[in-house]
């Protein structure tokens, strides 16, 4: 048998004085280290619902349920599918909407949706063709964001026009075939196509 090396020699005497790195949990409460990545957390108020977090996660740890009939989208974060690599706070467009908090033990027993955590937010269509345009949040957001140049996006546009609470007199006519007037109105970009090429149709007709 080989005889140990006195560093090592030093290493076992040093360690029989002195206390273990490891903690005693679950005997003893464990504290995390601040900078401890555990499970992400939505804060409700902070998130405006875009979907960047569900876009970057690389586990698919984050679904997206877009609920066209009830006109609301759901974010929910399965922790048993989450690898903490931060990449959803990284990335989230408001800096708040997501943050991984120093939570570690998200075990379960039965069911898996008690670790779960979700947010919803209202959804909004176009009224012609009912594609997403996106949340109410994030068009707000967005809105706020741009400030005078949030003139320059008809749906911005027309979410400045509901928060004055002008109504038009075309505003009930919520059927197709899309018009001039429709310009202004919640629509998608396909819808809005449409009713300039029918606007700019007319022109020509006219000359
Ligand atoms: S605001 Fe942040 S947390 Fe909310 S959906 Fe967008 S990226 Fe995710
Ligand atoms: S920490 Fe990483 S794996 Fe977990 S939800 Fe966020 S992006 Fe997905």
């Amino acid at each position: 048998m080989k005889k140990p090396k006195i560093r090592e020699l030093k290493e076992a005497i040093k360690s029989l004085f002195s206390k273990p790195y490891t903690t005693k949990f679950p005997y003893e409460e464990h504290k995390p280290y601040p900078k401890f990545r555990g499970k992400p957390q939505y804060n409700e108020d902070e998130c405006v619902g875009c979907g960047g977090c569900f876009q970057v996660c690389p586990s698919k740890a984050i679904d997206m349920i877009d609920d066209l009939e009830n006109k609301k989208r759901i974010l929910i974060h399965n922790p048993d599918k989450c690898i903490f690599c931060g990449e959803c706070e990284r990335n989230c467009i408001t800096q708040k909407g997501i943050k991984l908090t120093n939570q570690f033990d998200i075990s379960y027993l039965k069911n898996p949706d008690e670790v779960k955590h979700k947010v919803e937010h209202n959804l909004i269509l176009c009224i012609f063709c009912k594609e997403i345009i996106g949340t109410e949040k994030h068009i707000r957001y967005i809105y706020k964001k741009l400030g005078n140049l949030a003139y320059s996006q008809p749906i911005l546009i027309t979410k400045a026009i509901e928060n004055l609470n002008i109504k038009t007199e075309h505003e009930e006519r919520l059927i197709p075939p899309i018009d001039r007037q429709d310009i202004l109105k919640i629509i998608c970009p396909k819808c809005r196509r449409i009713s300039f090429i029918i606007d700019e149709k007319k022109e020509i007709t006219k000359k």
